[in-house]
């Protein structure tokens, strides 16, 4: 088998006192979309920041494609590759947040050419083209020239998903990414990030949508007290949860 497109082992994490990830292993292979499903403070957040490196790690290892991230040198101290490398690997992960984080100063364009212009060094004739692609993935090519200000929760945040594919990435990581959303704002979102899967994106998704989850994902991650309690094919563990935890908490859920 190829190798994984993310390949964390033992992960540990901790603020202060407390340990967030007790020893998190978990394989996605490449077009895998994984749902990641648990009580508040279980650390998924952490987890998803810990593999793009906006945390930093205290134990374990993380590979992406192949790559180590970070590993335990010949001493067992976790080490992080030089920086050139890191900026390499976090590149390709793209990271959409529950509060869009659009810069309010910049229009829905300029938003999606900021990093591509400035990160990759593209010229502007390169780069426009393909943010209108984008923009028309996810049905926004009207509100080009609009500041965010002016958007609806879910367009922002469709803004936010073109926004993070304009630097090409293989990954997409999404953490809670509808939660911050109305009601009925919500589908748009979810619409888009299902036809990402279809497209065969590699996706890690933090989402309390179980419907959702039970559709798209083709892994269901369930995480409780920083560590994975089940990770299984997301039909049979919402028809049959192995774990009395991951029971309980798809109880509450419904
Ligand atoms: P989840 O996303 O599953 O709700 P988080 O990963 O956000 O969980 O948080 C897990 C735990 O780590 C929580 O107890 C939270 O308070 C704590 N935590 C998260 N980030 C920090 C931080 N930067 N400093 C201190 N504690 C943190
Ligand atoms: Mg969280």
């Amino acid at each position: 088998m190829n190798s994984p497109m993310i390949h964390a082992l033992d992960v540990h994490k901790r603020f202060a006192a407390v340990e967030v990830l007790r020893g998190v292993s978990l394989d996605v292979g490449k077009g895998e979309v994984l749902a990641i499903i648990g009580p508040s403070g279980s650390g998924k957040s952490t987890f998803l920041r810990c593999l793009n490196h906006l945390e930093t790690i205290d134990r374990g290892h993380i590979d992406i494609e192949g790559e180590t991230l970070v590993g335990a040198d010949e001493k067992g101290h976790c080490r992080y590759v030089a920086d050139a490398g890191l900026r390499r690997i976090c590149r390709r992960m793209g990271m959409v947040f529950q509060h869009f984080n659009l810069f309010p100063h910049l229009t829905v364009l300029e938003n999606i050419v900021e990093a591509p212009l400035t990160v990759k060094g593209l010229r502007r004739q390169e780069v426009l083209p393909k943010a209108d692609a984008l923009l028309r993935k996810v049905g926004l090519l009207d509100k080009r020239d609009s500041y965010p200000a002016r958007l609806s929760g879910g367009q922002k945040q469709r803004v936010a998903i073109a926004r993070a594919l304009a630097m090409e990435p293989d990954i997409m990581l999404f953490d809670e990414p509808t939660s911050a959303l109305d009601p009925e704002l919500t589908g748009e979102v979810l619409r888009t990030i299902r036809e990402l899967a279809e497209e065969r994106m590699t996706m890690l998704v933090v989402t309390h949508e179980m419907a959702f989850a039970r559709e798209v994902a083709s892994r269901v991650v369930f995480m409780d007290g920083g560590e994975i309690v089940e990770a299984r094919p997301a039909k049979e563990l919402f028809a049959a949860p192995e774990h009395p935890r991951t029971r309980a908490f798809l109880e509450n859920m419904l």
